[in-house]
């Protein structure tokens, strides 16, 4: 879990603000829940047979000796969320567009891009059943790499689950096959033939990697109403020309997605190599207690994200300057200085002012105005109060000295 210090909050404001104002421009509307749910809740929405309820979460009994949990995902509480404030069923049925952000929290093992408290922008979309908002979550997603300058190191790829009768189908193919070829698989896979053999073939392992390779896929199972549906994706993303691969392997981690499942990948950041996942999943609802309903989204690394940038050389410079006008007060005249800064954030809020606090000589404050990044130094003593005017030195320019009336000083800015 890692402090994030000035010199990198910067990158994350401009990062955040940007999806956040690309999702809004979307008219999807933001959600925020707690950090802890009942663990229960991510047991049944996230499934039993999966690395994180099996072994990333943090669980602990509260005083009342309830199982609570620092949630490990965004979906589960954004159901349960909109489940409460019945957000789904109130007259007929509702369509709802939402985005969240926030920490989320797995025990995993730390490495460059794979962190314990790390940090998500998902987006969820419920009561839309047919393919159009599948390929609208991907459209926005890839505006936003384009916004960022990412376009040329992402890649989509994509796959569809089918529904459950199809996998199903194609669960006891793969039974059969890895049954055939167990004396060639890891523990895990071994024990995941019993839970959730899909999981199998998303297995890290190399050995269970070439096995999966060749083991059915679940595409020729695929029941007509999915194949449709994928298609109805696929058409509309070639109209609007947004390239992918189909990737048969393609799963997904957790339990609770059917049809189009999708991740953006990159081969910039080592194995931590998808900045984005995400897929449809219809049964959701129905299994955390609610009526049938459609259900789509994603969610996003923002600490992948963060390094991608960086590796691209993708961050504005203009965004580090955080200060534009630093306020030496040298003599009497702490209270001066104060009404100054004041007055110029009334005539100019968006101004960055610092205003020096703690006394000291002049050479010492303006040292602390070089260091401070500012442009501008405006320099008060008693002589500049008594005559109504201020100094103006330029910090990152040559520039000559000079002093300005007080009442003119935001025409330095305009
Ligand atoms: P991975 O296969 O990398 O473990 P995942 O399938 O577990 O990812 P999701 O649950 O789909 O990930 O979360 C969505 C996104 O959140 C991921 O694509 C990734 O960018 C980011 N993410 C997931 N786990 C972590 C983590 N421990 N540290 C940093 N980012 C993460
Ligand atoms: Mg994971």
């Amino acid at each position: 879990m890692k402090d994030l210090l000035p010199a990198e909050s910067p990158t994350w404001r401009y990062l955040e603000a940007k999806i956040a104002e690309l999702f809004l421009s979307y008219g999807y509307q933001e959600m925020r829940f707690p950090l802890l749910e009942q663990t229960d809740l991510f047991k049944r929405g996230i499934g039993e047979a999966t690395d994180i309820v099996e072994k990333e979460m943090y669980t602990f009994d509260d005083r009342n000796g309830d199982s609570l949990t620092l949630r490990p995902e965004g979906t589960a509480s954004c159901v349960r969320a909109c489940e409460q404030h019945q957000m789904l069923y109130d007259r007929g049925t509702l369509t709802q567009k939402l985005w969240y952000s926030g920490p989320m929290f797995r025990h995993e093992k730390p490495q460059k891009g794979r962190l314990r408290q790390f940090h998500q922008f998902g987006v969820e979309a419920y009561g839309f059943e047919g393919p159009d908002i599948d390929a609208e979550l991907l459209i926005m997603t890839a505006r936003l790499w384009k916004q960022l300058g990412l376009e040329s190191a992402v890649s989509l790829q994509l796959n569809s689950l089918g529904n459950a009768g199809s996998r199903a189908a194609h669960r006891a193919a793969l039974v059969d096959y890895f049954e055939s070829h167990k004396d060639e698989l890891d523990e895990d896979s071994i024990r995941r033939l019993q839970t959730n053999p899909l999981r199998i073939l998303d297995s890290k392992v190399e050995a269970t990697q070439r096995l999966a390779d060749e083991a059915p896929m679940l595409t020729d199972f695929l029941d007509d109403e999915s194949k449709a549906h994928f298609d109805g994706v696929l058409a509309i993303l070639d109209n609007i020309g947004i390239p992918y691969e189909i990737n048969p392997k393609l799963v997904r981690g957790l339990d609770y997605y059917s049809k189009t499942v999708f991740e953006w990948v990159t081969d910039r950041l080592g194995s931590q190599g998808t900045v984005c996942g995400g897929g449809r999943y219809d049964g959701l609802i129905e299994e955390l207690g609610g009526k049938p309903g459609s259900a789509i989204g994603f969610g996003m690394g923002v600490e992948r994200l963060v390094l991608l940038l960086q590796a691209l050389d993708g961050v504005p410079q203009e965004i580090f300057q955080t200060l534009d006008v630093y306020i030496v007060a040298v003599g009497d005249s702490r209270a001066a200085a104060m009404n100054l800064a004041e007055a110029l954030r009334d005539q100019a809020p968006s101004m960055r002012i610092q205003v020096h606090c703690g006394g000291g000589n002049f050479r010492s404050q303006m040292k602390k105005a070089d260091r401070s990044g500012a442009e501008i130094a405006l320099i008060l003593g008693e002589n500049e109060i008594q005559n109504g005017v201020v100094g103006v030195k330029y910090l990152r320019e040559e520039r000559e000295q000079l002093t300005i009336e007080q009442n003119k000083i935001s025409t330095l800015f305009i």
